[in-house]
């Protein structure tokens, strides 16, 4: 029998671990026990009703063909308008590139960027589809880690100690997920600063940008930056459209080109009654100030159940639809204080450990939740962690 490539084997190799938890919690609830999932990012609501009926008009309406390979005119259009907004730099239609959701947008942007035997920068703990489509573009990568001493904000001079002659890119997420950590002014600037003297891409993952309270920048918004900057923006979170698979590249029209040629060979472009629906969302903004508002509300909801604790502390309390909270001051092995919370109080969070050493002592919790079993959540989480003894 013929084999498999070597590349192919490579992408899933997993370097995380801690997943076991989730894959516990779905077992039980498959069991019919109530557990609250606050694991994954996913909402537990369906698209705004707009965007819906946008799209049984789009499939009433003729849309069923083959699209133009980096987007339809309109919905490009669309998506530099949002681009604009959410990147505060004024992006044009041509300077925007249509994908099948940030992933692709990802996968993409390594294609577009790295070399097989180049080398890129990334941003640890973070976000578990990096590696592989780094490894499928034949690359290599350096983890530089982020403290949660530092609230999560990466440290310039440990990036820059961590270029090689041969890294040609960093990967950068904010708001990040898992830390929820909001990249600052200061932070961007010293990170920019290092790309422009060392002639680096910024591939910005700023999937979550809209769930900041405003406080979202990017970096292709700082100095030097607009040209090396590839941001990748989504709608899956903003807009509340996970599984519709819509996201896409702003970066340069000569960028744009070589994203189109990437579309030309994989996608072929995208779903026409989706796209229509879609330009029909952005142009709305259909659910983007009713998804924001509500995981803010939910936020603060679990904090105040929360109330104040000495045993655990909530990092970055603003950023994306998750909280990072530190359980060092109880535990040394946040897997383990995982499993107990879902084995004693029916309640699902991912160790730090999933996303990398950095994150360990830490569990991150995720808002898809209602209001009403956040705020369980909360409690049951309080009470485990006061009597949580290793
Ligand atoms: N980047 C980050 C940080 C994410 O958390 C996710 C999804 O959870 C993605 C990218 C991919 O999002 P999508 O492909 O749904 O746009």
């Amino acid at each position: 029998m013929p084999l498999p490539s070597n590349r192919i084997g490579q992408i899933s190799e997993s370097d995380l671990e801690g997943w076991e938890v989730y894959i516990e919690a779905l077992r039980l609830k498959r069991e019919g026990k109530d557990v609250i999932m606050t694991s994954i990012g996913e909402h537990d609501f369906d698209p705004p009703d707009e965007t819906i009926e946008a799209c049984k008009n789009a499939l009433d309406n003729g849309h069923h063909n083959y699209t133009d390979i980096p987007g339809k005119p309109d919905l490009r259009e669309a998506m530099a308008r949002v681009s604009s907004m959410a990147l505060g730099v004024e992006t044009k239609p041509s300077e925007v590139v249509a994908m099948p959701g940030g992933q692709s947008c990802l996968y993409a942007a390594m294609q577009a960027t790295l070399d097989p035997d180049d080398h890129i920068i990334v941003l640890g703990p973070h976000y578990v589809t990096y590696p592989g489509t780094i490894r499928a573009a034949g690359a290599s990568f350096t983890v530089v880690d982020t403290y949660s001493e530092d609230d999560f904000q990466p440290r310039a001079n440990l990036i820059e100690a961590a270029i090689q002659d041969n890294t040609k890119a960093i990967l950068i997420n904010t708001p990040n997920n898992p830390t929820c950590a909001i990249y600052t002014r200061e932070t961007l600037e010293a990170i920019a600063d290092v790309c422009v003297r060392h002639d680096l891409w910024v591939i910005s993952d700023e999937v979550y940008w809209s769930l900041t309270n405003g406080k979202h920048i990017s970096p292709m918004a700082i100095d030097g930056m607009r040209d090396r900057t590839l941001a990748l923006l989504s709608m899956s979170k903003s807009h509340g459209l996970t599984g519709w698979r819509v996201g896409w590249i702003a970066s340069t029209e000569a960028m744009s080109y070589n994203f189109a040629q990437h579309n030309l060979v994989s996608n072929y472009g995208m779903c026409d009654f989706i796209s229509k629906a879609a330009e029909d969302a952005l142009n709305g903004d259909f659910g983007l100030e009713m998804i924001a508002d509500t995981y803010r509300s939910r936020g603060q909801i679990f904090l105040d159940a929360l109330g104040d604790t000495n045993d655990i502390r909530v990092l970055n309390e603003a950023g994306s639809m998750y909280f990072m909270i530190d359980v060092r001051a109880k535990a040394s092995d946040s897997k383990q204080f995982a499993f107990e919370l879902l084995k004693n109080e029916l309640v699902a969070v991912m160790p730090g450990e999933s996303f990398g050493p950095s994150a360990a002592g830490h569990i991150r919790i995720s808002l898809g939740e209602s209001e009403e079993r956040l705020k369980q959540a909360a409690t049951r989480l309080r009470r485990f962690a006061s009597s949580y003894t290793e």
